[in-house]
């Protein structure tokens, strides 16, 4: 949205005067939204870190609304999964500085918030109940896994959401759960499963951004095409995707084939320009021009550059 169209959410959801000024309408959505936080009987919040050592809950955020959940209402309540757990306090300094680093380039984020249970004796803010609820959700299992537990190092950052080609295209609300980008299509499937979500690791270009940029050092293409041929063997037992495997062996004969490859090459080059794009290929057509293939093959322009 742009301030405009912010402006106008505003007056027509809140019945203000129409403001463009993003300071001003940052100070009529915080007048807004200090009321609900006060007034309401609860408070939900995730947490980023876990300290087993002194059973602090840490939630970083730079916007402050998690600390306004955790602190006005009477009860907080915070759900993180069990990989959350660091065993000390000191662990900590490494992946606070990691986590500012790589998600927006920050020293530090703007909060960082040690919750320790609920209000106790003189204070004057906090809850009067705390509930911390641990998940599980399918980590214990993906921790018998050797290769794919490191799925669970990740801490969050981002970094390789706005590395990755395709996520800055099709943005978060196109991947199907909480978790989007690149870390998102591998867990979302081990998380779910693979046969529910097994279009997510395919939806990647293997170009590799992810990995380079993880601050943990998820070996994120490694991940997705181990899921792709685990996907793949599913559908397999399934007796799913038999004209897929059908097309593969077909292309795998013809290029063993270098004469019916040359063939299948000059007839379909010139068949393309007047056949129509149809199936899958009519939709991506319609925005875009399909390439025409060149009036010589690789092997016409070098056989003709060899025989001068
Ligand atoms: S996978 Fe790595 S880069 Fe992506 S969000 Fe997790 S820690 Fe950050």
């Amino acid at each position: 949205m742009t301030r405009y169209d912010v402006a106008d959410v505003f007056t027509k959801r809140l019945g203000v005067d129409k403001e463009v000024v993003p300071e001003n309408q940052t100070k009529i959505a915080r007048a807004v939204l200090r009321e609900k936080f006060i007034k309401a009987d609860i408070g939900v919040t995730g947490a980023n870190f876990l300290v087993a050592d002194s059973g602090a809950v840490v939630v970083v955020e730079n916007e402050g609304n998690a600390r306004l959940s955790s602190s006005t209402p009477k009860i907080h309540i915070a759900v993180a999964g069990i990989e959350k757990l660091v065993p000390r306090a000191q662990d900590l300094a490494v992946f606070l500085d990691l986590l500012g680093r790589s998600a927006t380039g920050q020293p530090l984020t703007v909060y960082t918030s040690f919750l320790s249970g609920p209000r106790r004796g003189a204070e004057v803010d906090g809850p009067d109940e705390f509930y911390l609820i641990l998940l599980d959700n399918g980590r214990t299992k993906l921790l018998t896994d050797p290769e794919k537990r490191q799925s669970l190092y990740c801490i969050r950052c981002g970094a390789c959401l706005n590395h990755c080609p395709v996520y800055r295209k099709i943005g978060g609300h196109n991947y199907p759960w909480v978790y989007s980008g690149p870390i998102g299509a591998i867990i979302t499937p081990q998380f779910h499963s693979i046969t529910e979500d097994g279009w997510l690791p395919f939806a990647s270009s293997l170009c590799g951004a992810c990995a380079e940029v993880c601050p943990v050092k998820i070996e994120i293409p490694k991940l997705l095409l181990k899921l792709r041929s685990e996907v793949t063997e599913a559908k397999r037992r399934q007796g799913a995707g038999g004209l897929e495997r059908l097309a593969f062996r077909m292309f795998a004969w013809v290029m063993a084939h270098p004469k019916v490859y040359r063939l299948a090459g000059s007839i379909g080059a010139k068949l393309a320009p007047l056949v129509p794009p149809v199936g899958p290929l009519k939709n991506w057509a319609s925005q875009r021009t399909l390439p025409r293939p060149a009036k010589q093959s690789f092997h016409q322009w070098w056989d003709a550059r060899e025989s001068k």
